[in-house]
C-alpha cells in the first residue's frame, strides 16, 4: 500500500482557506472584489459581531446563471481566467478561482443571485463547502451572499480571531479601501444595524475620501492632480506638510484600482516631504497609481495585497514628482490668517 495519497477536495479547500480566509475581513475583501468584478454600481456590506456570526454582501452586478452558481463554489473555478496568457495581464481583482470555495469550506453560506435577463434567480445553501439546497428564488438582479458562523468547523482558526470590535474594524477598513478605489460605486457599510459610512458613487474621489477620513482630516488634505510619465500616472490626496501624524496608519496606496501595501510608493510619498516634516511624523493620504498590466505582478500572494513592479524606479519617480508638485503648489498658496 502506498503511503502517499491525494488529499480529499474538502481537506484541500480547508488548507487553501487558511491562506485566503484569515478573518471576516478577508471574506469581506474577496466578496467585495467579486461584486466589483461583476460591475456592480451599488454594494452593501453588513456585519454583526465583527462579521464572525454574520456577514452579508449585496451587489447589483451581473449575477450568475442557475447553472453557473454551483460551479462558482468549486475549487479553481473562475470566469476570469482561461489561458496562461491571461495570467500575465490580469485586469480583474479576482482570478484564482479560490475564494468562494475557500470561504464556503469554513462557514455556512446562503447565496441569492439573478441575472437581469431572467425571470427567476437561484438560492443555494452551503455548509462546510457542501451544497445542501439549490432552488429557484425570486430575488433582485445581482448577487447577495450571506456568510454565517465563519470557522464554525475549524475551532483552531476560530481561536485566532480578535474581539468583535477589532474584527469589525478590519472589515470596515476593507470596505473603505474598496470605496476609495471605486468612487463610481456607491458603498454602504452597516455594522450591528448602524450605518458606519456610505459613499454616493458619483465618480468623484473626494466623496469617499470625505466619508473615510472624516471632516477634520479632509480639511488638511491637498489634492495631488494626476501626473503622468510615460505610461505611468499617479494622483490622489495627501496631507499638508504641517499635518503629519505619529504613524503611517493613514497611508493608503492603490495600484490599478487594487489596494496594496507598497514600500516603493510609501518611500516616494515620504521623500516628497523631505525637510518638511519633523522627525517622527509621517504624512497621510491616498495615492493611486496606474500602469500597464504587464509592468506589475499581482500574483505574489493569495491575499493579493503585495505587488511586484517591473520598474520600481519609474514607480518611485512618478509618485514622488506628483506629490512634490502638489506640496510645492500648496506652499505657494498664502496661508489665510484670521485677523486678531
Ligand atoms: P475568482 O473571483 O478568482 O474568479 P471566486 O471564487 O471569488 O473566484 O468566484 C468564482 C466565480 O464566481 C467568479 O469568477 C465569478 O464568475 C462568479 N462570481 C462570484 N461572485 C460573484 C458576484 N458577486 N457576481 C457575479 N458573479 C460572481
Ligand atoms: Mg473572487
Amino acid at each position: 500500500m502506498p503511503i502517499i495519497h491525494e488529499l480529499s477536495d474538502h481537506l484541500a479547500d480547508l488548507i487553501a482557506a487558511g491562506e485566503v480566509v484569515e478573518r471576516p475581513a478577508s471574506v469581506a475583501k474577496e466578496l467585495v472584489e467579486n461584486a466589483i468584478d461583476a460591475h456592480a454600481t451599488q454594494i452593501t456590506v453588513e456585519i454583526e459581531n465583527g462579521g464572525i456570526s454574520y456577514l452579508r454582501i449585496a451587489d447589483n452586478g451581473c449575477g450568475m446563471s442557475p447553472e453557473d452558481a454551483p460551479i462558482a463554489f468549486r475549487r479553481h473555478a473562475t470566469s476570469k481566467l482561461r489561458t496562461e496568457d491571461d495570467l500575465s495581464a490580469i485586469g480583474t481583482l479576482g482570478f484564482r478561482g479560490e475564494a468562494l470555495a475557500a470561504i464556503a469550506s469554513v462557514s455556512r453560506i446562503d447565496l441569492f443571485t439573478k441575472q437581469a435577463d431572467t425571470l427567476a434567480g437561484v438560492h443555494l445553501h452551503l455548509e462546510a463547502g457542501e451544497i445542501l439546497e439549490n432552488e429557484e428564488a425570486g430575488c433582485p438582479n445581482g448577487t447577495t451572499i450571506i456568510v454565517r458562523d465563519i470557522f464554525y468547523n475549524t475551532p483552531a482558526r476560530m481561536k485566532f480571531l480578535r474581539k468583535d470590535f477589532t474584527e469589525a474594524g478590519y472589515v470596515v477598513g476593507v470596505v473603505q479601501h474598496a470605496a476609495l478605489s471605486h468612487p463610481e460605486i456607491a458603498f454602504t457599510m452597516i455594522r450591528d444595524g448602524r450605518q458606519v459610512f456610505a459613499t454616493p458613487g458619483n465618480g468623484k474621489l473626494i466623496a469617499p475620501v470625505f466619508s473615510v477620513f472624516g471632516k477634520e482630516m479632509t480639511a488638511n488634505l491637498i489634492e495631488v492632480p494626476a501626473f503622468s510619465r510615460g505610461s505611468l500616472s499617479a494622483w490622489g490626496y495627501i496631507t499638508k506638510a504641517h499635518a503629519g501624524r505619529p504613524n503611517r496608519s493613514m497611508q493608503h496606496f492603490f495600484v490599478n484600482g487594487r489596494y496594496v501595501k507598497s514600500r516603493v510608493m510609501q518611500a516616494a510619498m515620504e521623500e516628497a516631504y523631505r525637510n518638511k516634516l519633523i522627525t517622527g511624523k509621517y504624512p497621510s493620504g491616498v495615492m493611486f497609481l496606474t500602469l500597464p498590466l504587464h509592468m506589475v505582478d499581482v500574483n505574489v500572494h493569495p491575499a493579493k495585497t503585495e505587488v511586484k513592479f517591473a520598474e520600481e524606479k519609474a514607480v518611485f519617480d512618478v509618485v514622488y514628482v506628483a506629490c512634490k508638485n502638489a506640496l510645492e503648489q500648496d506652499d505657494n498658496v498664502p496661508e489665510i490668517k484670521a485677523h486678531a
